[in-house]
């Protein structure tokens, strides 16, 4: 390839790229992920190449300078990792390059902490008593160096000793110590000390979903579903298959939906593998540490990364297996360009780098399940919970009688109420379930109508009790709580709310068991980092008897105490326009259910409805993921949606609606000449079911196809192409899951 020009970001003008051109000695040192010094204004900079092209429309371009460090940051691999999902997400290499490397890497303005680290030089015994005599701090140092021979920080010396840098200094000076520059990891874990666990005999079911996982792991085999109900030994699978990759030499990858909600799923990694070989990636990481992370993880010190969505980029020397726990999960997804969902990301880089992949999930995307159907992945089963423990009993209350029995509100049907005072009587705990926050949904006037919306989004604004607010779910928007209608014609005192939120349902628990012990736990009370852990740890020490949240408490937790889950209101989120509703239903009911009977007592859910017999909710109750999957499927299949087609999402948005519909309208038609020959349907334009957000109205064009790789093609080319007005912005997402 002939490349004369190279993209480059450079560490003092970020998020933009500047073309420079290559000079001839230096074509071959760089590439994509080069670190290069360039001539910046008046000055020179370093930046770093995150891409490279033939020409470039600019002219007088400068050149690069020379290449920094041996080696690039991407892999051979990762590099073609990104240039797959440049082409695939439809979007640029740089994009997907950003992807792959953690901005405190790309920047490079952060480095390793360099400090000052001694050794003991030599010191006769009576070059030692002199120093007792005369200089006791640095008698003190010399004998914490006698102790530590390897050497020790100077900051921790000092501390240890209560002597002055002074006295290093001195010291230095006669040679009785050597003082250098060592690198010193931040460690986001540092002290802390996890009991290190055996494995586990498995069951008959876990050794043949093992044996799957060896086989992938040793010559590359198709991908791993491994369906498991809750409780049914999964991690310990995912444990096992990890040490058998460790004993080959090689590096393991296991994703996690969010770190901070998963804490005891990363505590059983930590507790079964030696801490030098454990690296964890959070968002909650300071740069430094992510910088040092990364670093270690590159150099191959360490050779299990557990981690969030990113982590699938994680820069591993020898990838042997990479794990996908909980698959199903939305947060796999990024929200923002190139909407990459790490799962499948999963799936390509393993397939690129010929290693195993693992997803597994106690209720599989269709999409998984449909591949391991259509025999594109292996199956493996755990079917029951280990020690045979009973799965939960699910009672499904319909609350439309509910409803008519009592009046006003319903947050807690009788059934549930007694339930949980049996449960207060006996000291177990519960966990009630919402999955919306806030007080009220809607604030409404009696006398004249009037509904508080947003003024920047086409939604109803949530009232927040606590603090007396009206909030925007969407945008963020907040404004004090009207004490009488706004409507300056009404001004009517009497303003009613309606539609609840975990906000009602704890002050309803409040006031029902006065004497309860209840915590509430969403995002609203998640203002500090580490008040997820301590009511986590407060509930499971015993302190709370009931514990009110939104999905937030929904995934990998593992309580024996707790007896009882009331999920409040199991029809949320089936009435949104979109076609995975009820697939997402059922996945949170059986997910929540699988919270409650982890230990000796059976566990009991009640799961209210006001829609008692709809298959989301019937399958559920029987724990019946097979029966959900053949019903749903064959809905997916009539109406031709995924996973029997593959779906792409343009979004148009602008400020101004005519403007947004006209450019939807203009991009239909051009797609519409190329699509006719690709068997592809396409569904709108449309405004989105959210018609605006943040001021900006917007449509969409939905596209269905069985090939999806000459859709994305086709897509690539004519958003390439297609010149939106300067107010209005297209964006393109592949495997959508969210289509409001
Ligand atoms: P899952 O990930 O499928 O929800 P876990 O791996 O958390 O299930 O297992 C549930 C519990 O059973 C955990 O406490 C785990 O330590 C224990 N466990 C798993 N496998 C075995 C086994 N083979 N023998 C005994 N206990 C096991
Ligand atoms: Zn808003």
């Amino acid at each position: 390839m002939s490349n004369g020009i190279a993209k480059v970001v450079v560490d003092l003008a970020l998020d933009r790229e500047f073309d420079y051109r290559i000079p001839p000695a230096l074509t071959d040192a760089v590439r994509v992920g080069s670190r290069v010094a360039v001539p910046f204004g008046r000055t020179r900079t370093q930046g770093y190449v995150v891409g490279l092209a033939d020409s470039s429309p600019h002219a007088k371009l400068k050149e690069i300078a020379e290449v920094v460090g041996k080696k690039p940051l991407l892999s051979d691999k990762i590099l073609e990792l990104t240039r797959w999902m440049a082409r695939y997400y439809c979007c640029r290499v740089e994009q997907a390059v950003r992807c792959a490397l953690p901005e405190v890497v790309r920047k490079a303005q952060i480095s390793w902490k360099e400090r000052q680290f001694v050794k003991l030089g030599t010191v006769s015994p009576k070059d030692l008593a002199v120093l007792a005599k005369r200089a006791k701090a640095q008698a003190r140092i010399i004998e914490a160096l006698r102790a530590n021979t390897e050497g020790m920080f100077v900051a921790r010396l000092l501390e240890q000793t209560n002597a002055s840098a002074d006295a290093v200094k001195k010291l230095a000076a006669k040679g009785y110590i050597e003082v250098s520059d060592r690198t010193e990891e931040r460690d986001p874990f540092g002290g802390e000390v996890f009991l290190p666990t055996e494995p586990l005999p498995l069951t008959a079911e876990q050794q043949l979903a093992l044996d799957l996982c060896r086989a992938a792991i040793d010559n590359m085999e198709k991908p791993i579903l491994i369906r498991g109900v809750t409780g049914s030994g999964k991690t310990e699978v995912y444990l096992q298959a990890i040490e058998h990759t460790l004993r080959q030499g090689k590096d393991s990858i296991v994703l996690v939906p969010e770190i901070s909600l998963t804490p005891q799923t990363v505590e059983r990694f930590r507790a079964r593998f030696p801490h030098q070989q454990i690296t964890v990636l959070h968002s909650h990481l300071s740069e430094g540490e992510r910088h040092d992370q990364w670093h270690k993880v590159r150099d191959g010190q360490s050779h299990i990364v557990i981690g969030a969505r990113s982590a699938v980029f994680a820069p591993v020397q020898a990838l042997g297996l990479i794990v996908v726990d909980e698959e199903h999960e939305n947060t796999y997804k990024q929200e923002d360009a190139p909407r990459y969902n790490a799962r499948d990301i999963a799936v390509m880089r393993a397939k690129l780098e010929g290693a195993a992949v693992v997803l597994g999930s106690a209720t599989p995307s269709l999409e998984s399940f449909y591949n391991a159907r259509c025999g594109r992945y292996s199956l493996a089963t755990l079917g029951r919970r280990v020690d045979n423990k009973k799965m939960p009993i699910i009672r499904i209350i319909d609350m439309r009688q509910e409803a008519m029995r009592q009046k006003g509100t319903y947050v807690l049907s009788n059934r549930l109420r007694t339930a949980i005072e049996a449960r207060l009587a006996k000291s177990e705990q519960t966990i009630l379930f919402l999955n919306r926050r806030g007080y009220a949904t809607h604030m409404f006037c009696l006398k004249c109508g009037y509904v508080a919306k947003c003024p920047n989004c086409s939604i109803a604004l949530t009232y927040h009790r606590r603090a007396e607010e009206l909030r925007c779910h969407l945008c963020g928007q907040v404004g004090p709580a009207p004490k009488v209608c706004p409507d300056p014609a009404c001004r009517n005192p009497a303003i009613r709310y309606s539609g609840m939120g975990t906000e009602k349902v704890e002050s309803a628990i409040q006031k029902t068991f006065p004497k309860a012990r209840v915590q509430r736990m969403d995002s609203d009370m998640m203002t500090k980092k580490t008040l997820y852990r301590e009511i986590l740890g407060a509930f499971r020490v015993g302190k709370i008897d009931i514990l009110i949240g939104t999905q937030m408490i929904a995934k990998g937790l593992h309580f024996p105490n707790v007896t009882l889950v009331g999920i409040i209101y199991a029809d949320m989120a089936l009435h949104l326009p979109d076609f995975r509703a009820s697939e997402r239903t059922f996945q949170l009911l059986v997910q929540v259910a699988g919270r409650a009977g982890r230990g000796d007592v059976e566990g009991e859910v009640i799961v209210q409805s006001f829609t008692p017999f709809h298959p989301a909710v019937r399958y559920a109750q029987q724990h019946d993921y097979v029966g959900f999957y053949d019903q749903e499927i064959e809905f997916r299949q009539e109406l031709r949606y995924p996973p029997v087609t593959r779906m792409a999402c343009l979004t148009i948005r602008s400020r101004s609606e005519n403007k947004a519909q006209f450019t939807a309208m203009a991009l239909a038609k051009e797609l519409d000449k190329l699509l006719v020959d690709q068997h592809a349907l396409m569904g709108g334009p449309t405004p989105a079911p959210l018609a605006r957000i943040q001021g900006c109205y917007r449509f969409q064009i939905m596209l269905r196809t069985e090939q999806i790789l000459r859709l994305t093609e086709t897509l690539g080319k004519v958003l390439a192409r297609f010149k939106a007005p300067e107010d209005v912005t297209v964006t393109v997402d592949i495997d959508p899951l969210s289509l409001l």
